[in-house]
C-alpha cells in the first residue's frame, strides 16, 4: 500500500533537518519511501492524506509502561501509605495478585485504543500478574495485534510471592523471548523482566541471567525508584543496587533501568560503562513522592536516558512537560535542562526502540525508517523552523489534537476516527464489568 501525505508542516525529529515545508511524505508498505518536494512526480497512490493545518511527525514512543494498572482507575479502596513500600503493599501488590488473564488482555486493549488517539505507536511494557503468569504475555500480544501498535514485553520476575511464582516468571520470560526470536517483523519483541533488586534473590537473578544469555536478551528492571531499594539491597548483599546488577551481569546496552533516582556517582559510572539504558518517569515519581532522577547528571555522563510514563498516562508530550517542570524544581533552576529533557522523548526514545526492537529504525521521518507517523492539528502562532521546533513541540503541539495515527504503514486512526474492526464501547463495557469484579476481589 502506498500512501502520500500532502500539505502539512513536516517535523522530522532529525535534529539536523528538523522542519520541512512544501514536502510530501511517501509511505510504501511499512517504510517511509521518501520525503519529496511537493509537485515532484512520485507514481500512483492507494491513499492521499491531506495534512493542511497539521504537523506531520513521528509517532511517540513510551519506554516504560505497565498496562496491567489500567483497572485501578477510580479504585478507592487502598489504605493510605506513608512511603513507596506502603504504596506497593497497600495497592499494587494486592491488585496484581487478583488479575486474571482476561483482565490482562482487556487492560492492554483499552489503553492501546487510547494510545492511538494520543499518537503513541510504540510501547515497552513491564507486566505483573502473579496468579496468572503463564500466557499473560500472549494476552498482551493479542491486544497489540488487534490494534496494530508495536510492543516490547516482559514479565516482572520477583521472589515476593514465593518460589513457585518466581519459577513461573522465569519460564514466562524465557518462553516469550524464544517466541519473539522467531518473529519476522519488528512489531513485537521481548526483554527479560525483573521487578527490582529488593524483591529478587541471588538465585532468581542468576537463573534469569543464565536464561536470557541463551537469547542475548536485555533486561527491564526497576532501579532505585525509592531509597528503600538501596537499603534492602545493601542489607541483603552488601552492595548498592547498580553494583549488584552489574556484578550479576544484568547491565548492558539492551537493558533498561527504570527510574534510577537514588543512585550514586559510582553507580552512574557503572551504567555509563555498560551503556545501560535509563528511563525516567517523572509523573509517577512525583505521585509516589520518591524524588526525581537527576537526568542532567545522567546526560553529562553520556547515559542514554529515555522517557516512560510508568502507567500514569499514554500521552507522551504531557509526560515530557512534567519532566521539564520537575527538573526545574529539582535543580531549583527555572531554565536548566531544556535540551536534555527534550532529548528524552524526541531523540533518545528512538535510539532505545532501535536497541530493544533489534535494529528498528523509528522515531524519525526519514527515508528507510518505519512508517510510524502521526498528524496533529496545529497552526503555529510564532515562527516554526529548525531553531524553534522543540519549543513548539513542548509548549504547543503537546496540547494539539492528534488527527491521524499510522503505525508500520497501517492507518489506525484517520481524522480522529479509529480505523479498526474493534468496538471501543463494547471493550470498555467489558472492562468496566471486569474492573468491578476485580475491585470486589481486591
Ligand atoms: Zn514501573
Amino acid at each position: 500500500m502506498r500512501i502520500k501525505i500532502i500539505g502539512g508542516i513536516i517535523i522530522t525529529l532529525d535534529y539536523d533537518n528538523m522542519v520541512l515545508y512544501n514536502h510530501d511524505v511517501i509511505i510504501n508498505d511499512e517504510i517511509i519511501e521518501s520525503i519529496v518536494p511537493t509537485g515532484r512526480p512520485s507514481g500512483d497512490f492507494d491513499t492521499t492524506i491531506d495534512a493542511s493545518g497539521k504537523v506531520v511527525m513521528p509517532g511517540y514512543i513510551n519506554a516504560h509502561m505497565h498496562f496491567y494498572s489500567t483497572m485501578v482507575r477510580g479504585l478507592g479502596k487502598a489504605k493510605p501509605a506513608d512511603d513507596f513500600i506502603g504504596v506497593l503493599e497497600n495497592l499494587w501488590w494486592r491488585l496484581d495478585k487478583k488479575l486474571t488473564l482476561e483482565d490482562v488482555y482487556l487492560s492492554t486493549q483499552v489503553m492501546l485504543l487510547e494510545a492511538i488517539k494520543k499518537g503513541c505507536t510504540t510501547f515497552i511494557d513491564h507486566h505483573a500478574s502473579p496468579y496468572a503468569v503463564s500466557g499473560s504475555l500472549d494476552e498482551i500480544e493479542k491486544a497489540f495485534k488487534n490494534t496494530g501498535l508495536r510492543g516490547c514485553l516482559c514479565y516482572e520476575l520477583s521472589d515476593r510471592d514465593g518460589d513457585k511464582i518466581a519459577a513461573e516468571g522465569l519460564r514466562e520470560n524465557a518462553r516469550f523471548i524464544r517466541k519473539c526470536a522467531g518473529n519476522q517483523s519488528q512489531m513485537m519483541s521481548a526483554l527479560f523482566g525483573l521487578h527490582a533488586s529488593f524483591t529478587l534473590s541471588d538465585k532468581s537473578l542468576d537463573e534469569a541471567v543464565r536464561l536470557s544469555s541463551e537469547f542475548d536478551a536485555g533486561f527491564h528492571v526497576h532501579v532505585a525508584e525509592a531509597e528503600s531499594d538501596q537499603i534492602t539491597t545493601k542489607k541483603l548483599t552488601g552492595k548498592s543496587v547498580v553494583r549488584r546488577l552489574y556484578d550479576a551481569g544484568v547491565l548492558g546496552k539492551k537493558t533498561i533501568a527504570a527510574h534510577c533516582i537514588h543512585i550514586s556517582d559510582e553507580e552512574r559510572r557503572l551504567l555509563a560503562e555498560t551503556d545501560t539504558i535509563v528511563v525516567h518517569n517523572p509523573q509517577s515519581n512525583l505521585n509516589n513522592a520518591v524524588g526525581i532522577a537527576d537526568t542532567l547528571a545522567l546526560a553529562r555522563q553520556g547515559i542514554l536516558t529515555g522517557l516512560g510514563t510508568d502507567a500514569m498516562t499514554v500521552d507522551m508530550p504531557q509526560e515530557l512537560r512534567v519532566a521539564l517542570w520537575a527538573q526545574h524544581f529539582n535543580q531549583n533552576n527555572p531554565t536548566c535542562g531544556f535540551m536534555e529533557t527534550a532529548d528524552l522523548l524526541y531523540k533518545n526514545n528512538a535510539v532505545i526502540a532501535g536497541r530493544v526492537f533489534d535494529g528498528l529504525k523509528t522515531g524519525i521521518l526519514k527515508e528507510g525508517f518505519a512508517a510510524d507517523v502521526i498528524l496533529c492539528d496545529y497552526f503555529p502562532p510564532t515562527p516554526l523552523d529548525n531553531s524553534t521546533a522543540l519549543g513548539h513541540l513542548i509548549f504547543g503541539i503537546s496540547e494539539a489534537v492528534v488527527d491521524t495515527t499510522i503505525c508500520n504503514g497501517r492507518i489506525l486512526m484517520l481524522n480522529q476516527k479509529i480505523q479498526l474492526d474493534l468496538d471501543e464501547n463494547e471493550i470498555c463495557e467489558r472492562s468496566r464489568e471486569l474492573s468491578r469484579q476485580l475491585w470486589e476481589r481486591f
